[in-house]
This record gives C-alpha cells, sequence and structure tokens, in this order.
C-alpha cells in the first residue's frame, strides 16, 4: 500500500529543492558562530561528511569550545510535572516554594503528566487562589490516571502546607539564596507555556509560538485542531510537537521576510503565482541539519522481529501521516504549502532522530537541599525541623532536573568519533537550555572537533550497526586500528 499526501505530488520540485544539501555557506555558520559564546571555531566543508566543525585556536582539556543555542527545543510532557521551566530559555521559574509545592500539588491531584497543562489555570497568578481547581480534581481521580505514581519511601505533607508552598505563602529557610526570576504568562493567554522573562516570551512568540498557542490570541487557523494535534502528540510522539516548531518558524520567517521585501519595494507587484524562492530562504537554518525521512532511519526497536521491519516502518509513515493531517488543519499557511508535504515532515522529525541533543538542566531545588544539608550541625537541626518534612515528601524526586530534547543548528554540524575530542557537557554554571560543547583533550589549531554519537566503548561491530542508522561508516582512527 501507498501512502499518498497530495502536496507532495503537486510540489515535489520545490520539496526537492528544500532538502538538497545546501553547499557548506561558510558565511552563513560565519553569522550564526558571531551569536554564539565561542572563540575559535569555524565550519567547512569535509571531504567524507559534507560539512564539519574545526579548531581556529588550541583548546586546552576542559576548554569551552561552544555554547550553542538551539532552534527548536522541548520539555518532556512527563517533565513538565516535576520542574516548571521557561518555555524559551528552559531556565527554573518562581521560587523554590513554588517548584516544590507545584510538584507535590499537582501530584497530590494524580495529575498526568500530559493533562497536567489543562489544569493549571490560573494557579501561577498570585491573585488566583490554588483550591479553585478542585473541581478537576474528581475528574482526575475518576478517569485513574496517574503518572507519577507514589513511591513507597516517600511520606505526604498535608493539603494546607502544599497549597502554602505553592501560593507562596510558605517560605523556606536560606530558600531567598537560590532565587529565580518570576513567572511571566504568555502574551496569547494559554495555560501552557510560562517564561523567565518577558523578553523570552516575545521572542518564543514571534520564533514559534504565535501559531502554536492554544490561548486566545493565538494566530493558528483554529485553536480546536491545534488542541487536537498536541493530544495526538502526547499520545503517541512527543517529537510531533518540535517538528510543528520548526514549521511554525519556517512560516512565520517566512511572514517576516516577506513584509521586509515589499517594504523595500514600496510598491507591491500583485501577482498569481506563488513564489518559493522565499520560503527556501526561510527555511535556510533548517536546511543546514542533516537530514533523512523518519521512517527510514528510525532504529527498529527491540521487540520488533526484523521480518516485520518494513510494516513497522509503513506504520511509522501512516502515524507521521495523521499528525501532519492534524497540523495542517490547525496552521496551514497556502504560501508555505510544500512544509505541509509529508515528505518535508518526515525529514524534519528524522533530523531530530539523527541530530538532537538531550536537554537538560540541573535543579536549583536539588541545589536547595544540599546546601540544606551542608549547614553547620548547629544551625542544620533547627532549619531541618521545616525542611526535612518537605524532602520526606518529596523522596528521591528532589533531584529530578529539567528533561527534553533539542536540536542545536552548530553542534549538529560536528562530526562523529569513537575517540572523540569534545563532548557535549554542561558545567556548574550552565543553568539554561543551552548546548556546551567542552574539549576531552587538548585541540590543536586546524584539527577537526568532533563528538561522539555513540556510546564509544561498545565494541567495533555495536558501534558500527549503531552509526548505520545516521547513514554512514565509522572511519575513526579507532575503528581504524580494530578492523
Ligand atoms: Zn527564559
Ligand atoms: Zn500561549
Ligand atoms: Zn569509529
Amino acid at each position: 500500500m501507498e501512502i499518498i499526501c497530495p502536496i507532495d505530488a503537486q510540489y515535489s520540485d520545490q520539496i526537492a529543492a528544500l532538502l538538497k544539501p545546501p553547499p557548506p555557506l561558510e558565511k552563513y555558520f560565519e553569522e550564526l558562530l558571531a551569536t554564539r559564546q565561542c572563540d575559535g571555531i569555524k565550519v567547512k566543508p569535509t571531504p567524507r561528511y559534507g560539512k564539519g566543525v574545526y579548531a581556529e585556536t588550541d583548546f586546552k582539556e576542559e576548554d569551552l569550545v561552544l555554547k550553542d543555542q538551539m532552534l527548536a527545543g522541548a520539555q518532556h510532557p512527563s517533565n513538565k510535572v516535576d520542574c516548571l521551566v521557561c518555555s524559551y530559555c528552559f531556565c527554573f521559574v518562581g521560587s523554590i516554594e513554588l517548584q516544590i509545592g507545584r510538584k507535590l500539588y499537582l501530584e497530590q491531584l494524580g495529575v498526568s503528566p500530559i493533562d497536567e497543562c489543562h489544569m493549571q489555570k490560573d494557579c501561577y497568578n498570585s491573585d488566583s487562589s490554588v483550591g479553585e481547581d478542585d473541581s478537576d480534581v474528581e475528574d482526575q481521580q475518576v478517569s485513574g490516571e496517574c503518572a507519577s505514581s507514589p513511591s513507597k519511601d516517600k511520606i505526604s505533607l498535608p493539603k494546607d502546607v502544599v497549597e502554602s508552598l505553592f501560593n507562596g505563602e510558605m517560605r523556606l529557610p536560606y530558600s531567598e539564596k537560590f532565587s529565580m526570576p518570576p513567572i511571566v504568562s504568555c502574551p496569547g493567554g494559554c495555560k501552557e507555556n510560562y517564561y523567565c522573562s518577558k523578553s523570552c516570551a516575545e521572542a518564543d512568540w514571534e520564533s514559534f509560538h504565535s501559531l502554536l498557542c492554544t490561548g486566545e490570541g493565538s494566530k493558528s487557523l483554529s485553536t480546536k485542531a491545534l488542541q487536537k494535534f498536541i493530544e495526538h502528540a502526547n499520545d503517541t510522539n512527543d517529537i510531533f510537537l518540535l517538528a510543528a516548531k520548526v514549521i511554525s518558524f519556517t512560516i512565520l520567517r517566512h511572514k517576516n521576510l516577506k513584509e521586509s521585501r515589499h517594504e523595500g519595494k514600496g510598491k507591491q507587484v500583485i501577482s498569481e503565482s506563488i513564489d518559493f524562492s522565499l520560503l527556501g530562504e526561510a527555511w535556510k537554518p533548517v536546511s543546514m541539519g542533516y537530514k533523512r525521512r523518519w521512517w527510514d532511519c528510525i532504529a527498529l526497536p527491540a521487540d520488533v522481529d526484523g521480518s516485520d521491519e518494513a510494516s513497522f516502518r509503513m506504520q511509522i509513515k501512516e502515524l507521521a501521516l495523521t499528525s501532519l493531517q492534524l497540523l495542517k488543519e490547525a496552521i496551514f499557511d497556502e504560501e508555505c504549502q510544500p512544509l505541509f508535504s509529508l515528505e518535508i515532515y518526515g525529514n524534519i522529525i528524522g533530523m531530530f532522530e539523527l541530530n538532537n541533543l538531550d536537554l537538560v538542566v540541573e535543579s536549583p531545588v536539588e541545589d536547595y537541599f544540599l546546601y540544606i544539608d551542608d549547614l553547620p550541625l548547629s544551625e542544620k537541626g533547627e532549619v531541618e525541623q521545616t525542611t526535612k518534612p518537605i524532602l520526606d515528601a518529596l523522596g528521591d524526586d528532589y533531584s529530578i532536573c529539567c528533561q527534553g530534547t533539542a536540536f542545536f543548528p552548530l553542534q549538529s554540524c560536528m562530526n562523529h568519533s569513537c575517540r572523540p575530542n569534545a563532548k557535549a557537557f554542561k558545567r556548574e554554571e550552565d543553568r539554561d537550555g543551552q548546548a556546551t560543547i567542552i574539549a576531552l583533550q587538548p585541540i590543536a589549531k586546524g584539527e577537526e572537533i568532533t563528538i561522539s554519537y555513540i556510546d564509544e566503548d561498545l565494541p567495533f561491530e555495536e558501534r558500527q550497526a549503531l552509526l548505520a542508522d545516521y547513514g554512514f561508516r565509522c572511519g575513526c582512527s579507532k575503528c581504524l586500528e580494530e578492523t
């Protein structure tokens, strides 16, 4: 059976043009690097893999090679109960009390992480009471959904204590040492996105969220359709949410480019046919990422038999088509039609599959309890009378960090080696969603900077099998020695 999407047939030329690997655009990457924290790296063509990142200066072991900003990223839905972070830069927001109170509150409600966003309502705004969500509690318990299963080691706190933590009435000793930016709501009025600052809220709105917001100010065609798309992604694969962000990003960039082009021309030229050259320009940041179709590059799960591979890949393709159709109803844009082809959708998701880094931001709540634990004994006893019951209620969960996935345009240009000279590593001070690449050993000027895409300690054959999913056979020094 052949899966057909009409846009694929109608715009096959435009789609092929968008997917053509761009020539290594050294100037483009130079401009991008100028906006990043890094000294002395360059993106250059390589004979083997198209492009690679090279040292333009000497790096010492543990030197920072690059801090890369994500093109698009998302917190895992299941992590949203545990951590409240800025939806744009992923730093923690609110306060220690709010982070703890909110998590325990949602756990007491038995909120499934997926439903959590619909239930939060106005509880972060100081003028509304936490109690107003009580009506929803019944529904949740009836439906029996409970994702964060209470661990037997946890000793729950009285409801009123949890609420006073959540609404800010209760202050914990020394929490001011771990202050976080106050919460800024979504300008579109949804109760799903929150920010650390007005500038993050605006940047997210302009880059992605105006089309993907389910609030009253949404610029989508239908927030109902959007809701359906989001529910489908939450039920199946949250990578679709990231793909929607990339499509929304491209549509919004296209709109801006078009407006500035018209301004330049003065008198508007009205043309019947759609000019897709502008779409190519809007798509440029995404075009740089190495891509394959998702259903072609996804690794076969261990529980799928090799003989069922073809039907597994077909199912993945069907799943993508269902998601794409839902997204199309929500944010379709006529002038960006090729973006809504299955080919492009599959390639965007495949790009995440092949390039994404885990998004991890350490929790200040963990730091807080470590700090309390380190207090001089004379003081600790008294402080712990307040903090111990809270730690008992959190159990091992006190240290849960923000978790998600993100695509980083410059990091994604770094090629693989089973003997890498750099790695992604968060230092103590890296408290947001940026990727940090650190030198593992001295790197001399002119050397290629490599990272490992897989566990480089695996045996040779297993490494090659994993790397085959990325579409290449590794010829690094370690692999050459082992053949
Ligand atoms: Zn932020
Ligand atoms: Zn919103
Ligand atoms: Zn290798």
